[in-house]
């Protein structure tokens, strides 16, 4: 297996702990990643960056970003392999990051205007994974809802292949979900409608998204648990036997597909381009929130807006919330339904399917749905 092999390569058997140059070497490995995949984007902006998202980069930041990002994966590599055994994680952060300075660096110029052209969007993966690990790891660490539970936990590096897998090739099948999305609404839109929209005062267009958004979602998501075909893409989700936020990163890539185009269609049909962008950009934190392991809940909330002891009932194994909690934002959506399942102040005592068993690691999981069932003993 894949993970298995890198376990091997970049792991070893001294403590994880604090002190012990475990977490600078993971740090400088990952921002090695980081800064080779920036510099690589900027000498190749029209291949490899969103169109949808340059317009709103600050260059100058952005540049002073990989800089940081540079820096720190040599500083974290140098601490680490002065406090490690096993120099692999330290080498490989600090040779990524030479390899980005050799590169140009952060002062790599952008040549000629760019086009609109369909690319893959890796500058957003990156930023994506540089957002959610400064945003969600510091807060599972201080604030867990399951202190016993560690942040290296089993699977831990096969939740972040799917992140590789869900979040990378997404940009190009966004494209193929949105080049037909495009069509459908130049045919079927009713003209005036998203102009109409576009007038509203700006909270009130976005609170409209996500419940549109939500609608949708709901809907798919209940299909993905009915539907015993969709139910063997999803199984995978429902996998996890201990939830934070990489955890909830495991999805099928057909899943992924199949969930983005059913909420981006009807959106397209009623709201402008930047709403839609807005709206990418926040489920992408909220969802990830939801799978959090973080403990603290703001309590008069909890009716209106999901907090992720709402989502953590949907992946529990426990009889009594099996196929509850559909909605991602709005908790209400599920009571709408009659599909919710929220008791007060507490947490599931055990994640994961229930009395049903796939396989393990990315492949064989990626292949299990269209594998012949087996016949029932
Ligand atoms: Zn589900
Ligand atoms: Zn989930």
């Amino acid at each position: 297996m894949l993970e298995q092999k890198i376990n091997e390569f970049f792991g070893d058997s001294d403590p994880t702990g604090f002190g012990t140059g475990w977490w600078s070497g993971v740090l400088s490995a990952f921002f090695g990643v980081l800064a080779l995949g920036a510099v690589v984007c900027l000498h190749f902006p029209q291949l490899l960056t969103s169109p949808e998202l340059r317009p709103y980069y600050p260059m100058d930041l952005i540049r002073l970003l990989i800089q940081t990002v540079i820096a720190a994966a040599m500083l974290l590599g140098v601490i680490s392999a002065f406090l490690r055994r096993k120099k692999v994680l330290a080498l490989t952060g600090m040779l990524l990051a030479l390899a980005a300075t050799l590169l140009g660096g952060a002062s790599v110029p952008i040549n000629g205007p760019l086009g609109d052209r369909p690319a893959i969007g890796l500058d957003w993966f990156l930023l994506d994974m540089l957002l959610m690990t400064l945003i969600f790891s510091p807060i599972e660490v201080l604030w867990p809802a399951y202190p016993k539970q560690s942040v290296f936990r089993p699977d831990w590096l096969q939740d972040i292949v799917y992140f590789l897998s869900t979040h990378l090739p997404i940009q190009i099948t966004s494209f193929l979900i949105l080049l037909p999305a495009t069509q459908l609404t130049a045919v079927l839109g009713v003209p005036g409608l998203v102009a109409a929209v576009g007038r509203l005062p700006w909270p009130v267009q976005f609170f409209l998204a996500v419940l549109v958004a939500d609608l949708a979602e709901y809907a798919i998501h209940r299909l993905f648990h009915t539907v015993p075909f969709l139910w063997r893409f999803h199984a995978i989700h429902h996998s996890s036997k201990a939830l934070d936020w990489i955890a909830g990163s495991r999805a099928h890539i057909v899943e992924d597909v199949v969930v983005r185009g059913f909420m981006l269609i009807p959106m397209m049909f009623i709201f402008p381009r930047d709403m839609i962008v807005a709206y990418l950009l926040f489920v992408t934190i909220h969802a990830t929130w939801a799978h959090c392991n973080f403990g603290p809940t703001i309590k008069w909330l909890e009716p209106f807006v999901i907090q992720p002891r709402f989502h953590h009932w949907h992946h529990t194994s426990q009889v009594e919330a099996i196929d509850r909690n559909f909605a991602i934002h709005f908790p209400w959506i599920d009571k709408l339904f009659g599909t919710c399942y929220f008791p007060k102040d507490k947490w599931p005592d055990t994640y994961g399917l229930h009395n049903e068993k796939i396989p393990a690691g990315f492949w064989a999981q990626t292949f299990y749905p269209f594998t012949r069932r087996r016949a029932a003993a």
